[in-house]
């Protein structure tokens, strides 16, 4: 039977907790343990797929094909498993799932109620992700911050999952922040003395408590919140801030929080070994080339952009480089300031985006890569804005468009509408199959014919126009051929110009860098050096 932990914060949102919930995954795996991750979010949407990357950041998809939180996407680097629609709940997805039920007549008439109906579900979800992952351990990681109304169904679930399953088979971990004061020279502890309470007056006393703090905490102050916490003193743990984010299990091994949990599991594992991941981690310290790369996208910001972000940086730790990734909202590119905007960038990417906003900004930054042979990289969008660019600009049809953002387009070489396919308006979510042609660029990074990558996009290339660019540097490099889908192009005649319909970046892992990632930043690394000599 599966083990469950339970990962809350108090004090203040954005303490790391999904990092550290990661972190334990991470070293729980390297004991030889099976680990699946889900998160818990208490908000009303039914999925993150709606929501704002602005407000929300990127949204993660799963093989599964499930719009997801981002930090889903910090889970599946760190334990480098595949998560699925389990992963991900909301308080409007149970809701939605109780209603539905109510609706149908299931619950008999009984009055449907948030004890047991809407807690059960949650429960189901913990029951559900262990038993289709047939993982050893589940880690959920409950959104939000002790204290929030929203939360309280998920707490008072995770309450009862003790009383369901008993008390070896569960272990919460509750994450809080200890401030440093800098006027008295202090750290406190009382913030966290206070959430715990809050936490222990809905019935739960964690097993372990993680505190965030930007200094070191002497063992008095750890002490002490034993003491009037009530847990070991082994079970305090520091996170103090840190450079390297995937330093953080590292630090975490070194209190032996994983010796605590398989204790308090009563399981007998392999010895922990992190051999490869501090040879990863050494490898980023060691990183002593920069690089610049220019995402060009809808929201100048990291978290919308999150996974390529990271796959980035996977990328150019493999070459001992750092990159430095800057984001230009892509609404302030036009011809006149171009030049300024990516003169210096040693690679130009552009990511994934829905609607007409900035389509003209990305296109201009397509053209100016295409142009001056800078490494281009273009993902979903970004592939299919390369195509209406070169159709307009190369081949002289003005008119080419998408009708996601020009309806009566008069050329709609990216459209909704195929021969072979009736999935209007519906989402291509998930893995897909694609077929790479032996002799391209994409090819020789993949070094194999057949992948599997996943998928979030409604509109395609529209194969009608496939013949204009025939005898052109256009070439379609990789085909879904269940729906003779066009998935990936590269041009001939650039150092680098790839595009797909596709999201690698979510395959990326910092010990396993994409080889689309790798293949760009291997271009964008010589045209670094090109600049330098
Ligand atoms: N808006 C485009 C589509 O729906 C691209 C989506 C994306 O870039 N994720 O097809």
């Amino acid at each position: 039977m599966a083990k469950f932990i339970f990962v809350t914060g108090g004090v203040v949102s954005s303490l790391g907790k999904g990092i550290n919930a990661s972190s334990i995954g991470r070293l729980l795996k390297n004991h030889g343990l099976k680990v699946f991750m889900q998160k818990f979010d208490p908000y009303i949407n039914v999925d993150p797929g709606n929501m704002s990357p602005l407000q929300h950041g990127e949204v993660f998809v799963t093989d599964d094909g499930a719009e997801t939180d981002l930090d889903l996407g910090h889970y599946e680097r760190f334990i480098d498993e595949n998560l699925s629609r389990y992963s991900s709940v909301t308080t409007g997805k149970v809701y939605l799932k109780v209603i539905d039920k109510e609706r149908k007549g299931e619950y008999g008439g009984k009055t449907v109620q948030v004890v047991p109906h809407i807690t059960d579900t949650i429960k189901e979800y913990c029951y559900k992700a262990a038993e289709n992952s047939q993982a050893d351990i589940v880690i959920t990681e409950i959104g939000g911050t002790v204290g929030d109304i929203e939360g309280l169904p998920f707490l008072e679930a995770i309450r009862q999952m003790r009383r369901d399953v008993g008390y070896n088979n569960t272990l919460y971990v509750h994450n809080t922040l200890v401030p440093y004061i800098s006027a008295s020279q202090e750290l406190k502890t009382k913030p966290t003395q206070h959430s715990v309470k809050e936490l222990q007056s809905l019935g739960i006393s964690p097993d372990i408590i993680i505190l965030r703090s930007e200094r070191k905490i002497p063992q008095k102050d750890k002490e002490k919140i034993a003491l009037f916490c009530n847990v070991n003193i082994e079970a305090v743990i520091e996170a103090t801030d840190c450079k390297y984010l995937y330093e953080i299990p590292l630090n975490l091994a070194k209190q032996h929080i994983d010796d605590y949990i398989i204790h308090h599991f009563g399981l007998s594992t392999n010895p922990l070994d992190m051999s490869e991941w501090i040879k990863m981690v050494e490898n980023i310290k060691s990183a002593k080339k920069e690089t610049l790369v220019t995402v060009v996208g809808k929201y100048p910001l990291q978290d919308a952009y999150l996974s390529i972000n990271e796959a980035l940086k996977h990328a150019g730790w493999q070459y001992k480089t750092n990159v430095k990734i800057e984001y230009i909202d892509a609404e302030t590119v036009d011809e006149e300031n171009v030049n300024l905007l990516l003169g210096k960038a040693d690679g130009i990417l552009v990511p994934g985006g829905f609607g007409e906003r900035a389509a003209i900004g990305k296109m201009e930054a397509i053209r100016y890569a295409r142009e001056n042979k800078i490494p281009y990289f273009g993902i979903c969008f970004g592939m299919q804005l390369s195509l209406i660019e070169y159709a307009r600009n190369v081949l002289g049809y003005k008119e080419a468009g998408s009708t996601e953002f020009c309806e009566n387009c008069k050329m709609p070489i990216i459209d909704l509408k195929f021969s072979k396919r009736s999935m209007e308006n519906h989402m291509r979510l998930g893995l897909y199959d694609c077929h790479l042609m032996p002799g391209t660029k994409i090819y020789d990074v993949y070094q194999t014919s057949d992948i599997k990558e996943r998928h979030r996009h409604r509109f395609e290339f529209n194969n009608n126009y496939r013949k204009i660019y025939e005898n052109t540097d256009v070439v379609f490099s990789g085909i879904n051929l269940e729906n003779d889908i066009v998935e990936t192009i590269e041009l001939k005649n650039h150092p680098w110009f790839v595009a797909c319909q596709y999201h690698p970046e979510f395959l990326s892992r910092p010990n396993k860098p994409h080889p689309l990632f790798l293949g760009f930043m291997n271009a964008v690394i010589a045209e670094r050096e090109k600049k330098n000599i």
